[in-house]
């Protein structure tokens, strides 16, 4: 298992529409691993594959107690609406707080090749949606309204400025009860 470095907001992967993985390989298990092991490391609760440079529609989540790999996940249902605070790992710093549907059904395929179903709420359904965006190209901040958008991008762009790395260095994680 490996570390990878993390795309920060800018970098164009992070616009780009994942692929759907046709077949659930050897090589495709080596990348959640790495994706679990990144997410810890950055103390996340979600990780996409584009968010480490692979458009391809795979992440990780890990919240109240769901530890899941998600290959080619969809939402099959919805229901209800929350409004909560959400971050990202690609835009350190910013928060803001983003409505989404309360409860899911979610419907993907696990990192050995079964397809799964699995009815979430709170923060777990919070995280699959903010992940799903992600393969999508999406980034919480364009859930939010058009000011509040623009103060949080500003906020951002004065810390991090143009010419700064658009990857972010993941340290091990150092002692996260699993
Ligand atoms: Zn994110």
């Amino acid at each position: 298992m490996s570390l990878r470095p993390i795309h920060l907001l800018g970098s164009p992967v992070l616009r780009e529409p994942s692929a759907p993985v046709p077949e659930v390989t050897d090589e495709v298990r080596r990348l959640v691993d790495d994706m679990f092991e990144t997410m810890d490391g950055a103390e996340g609760v979600g990780l996409a594959a584009n968010q480490i440079g692979m458009a391809i529609r795979v992440a990780v989540v890990d919240a109240e107690g769901s530890r899941i790999a998600m290959i080619n996940p969809t939402i099959a249902e919805a229901s209800g609406k929350a409004r909560e605070e959400e971050g990202c790992l690609s835009i350190p710093d910013v928060y803001g707080e983003v409505t989404r549907p309360e409860r899911i059904i979610l419907e993907a395929t696990d990192q050995h090749g079964a397809p799964y179903r699995l009815e979430a709420a709170g923060l777990l359904a919070r995280a699959i949606q903010h992940e799903i965006d992600h393969l999508d190209g999406i980034l919480f901040l364009d859930r939010l309204s058009p000011m509040k958008r623009r103060l949080l991008v500003a906020k951002y762009r004065r810390e991090h400025k143009e010419g700064d790395s658009l990857l972010r260095e993941v340290a091990r994680p150092s002692g996260r009860t699993p």
